[in-house]
């Protein structure tokens, strides 16, 4: 009767104790895993050492896959400041905010000077490079076209002239 309901539960690694007999399935689950751990600490709680439950602030921005993400956050920013950060935003930025956060620390981490200024800089530079060249070939092609038109002009000048000269 109880265990109708529970069985596809368990699939998902629901927190069940065992207190009902088990004899008709082995437990699958691992030593390790505790009945009241349900998924593990989001990336933060592990990171920070506290306990993770299913209200806590930052485990949607930062799941136990993804633990780096947090670490180069939070060394930049601090995780207060992460959380200041996202609860002034609407929560359908908080997701890019964070994307964002991981990306400009990573930059910072790289070039402690500059960060993201640096990067933005580069690509600056790449771009006026690119804007000039792009400048040149449009001149060089206006010179073919009008080399070309020249050439066309002296043929069709030319093939008049040809019943002329015969
Ligand atoms: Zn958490």
């Amino acid at each position: 009767m109880m265990e109708d309901t529970k069985k596809p539960r368990r699939s998902l690694r629901v927190s069940t104790p065992f207190s009902f007999s088990s004899s008709s399935y082995s437990p699958s689950l691992t030593p390790s895993s505790l009945p009241t751990v349900v998924q593990g600490p989001c990336a933060a709680c592990k990171v920070l050492r506290r306990r993770c439950t299913d209200t806590c602030f930052l485990a949607p921005y930062f799941p136990p896959s993804e633990q780096l993400k947090f670490v180069i956050a939070h060394k930049v920013f601090g995780a207060s400041n992460i959380v200041k950060a996202l609860q002034e935003l609407p929560e359908s930025k908080r997701a890019d905010a964070v994307s964002s956060m991981v990306y400009e620390a990573n930059v910072r981490i790289h070039d402690p000077v500059y960060g993201c200024a640096g990067a933005i800089s580069k690509l600056q530079k790449q771009l006026n490079d690119l804007q000039a060249e792009l400048a040149v070939t449009q001149a060089e092609l206006l010179i073919m076209q009008c080399q070309q038109q020249q050439q066309n002009e002296e043929l069709i000048l030319g093939s008049d002239w040809q019943p002329h000269c015969a």
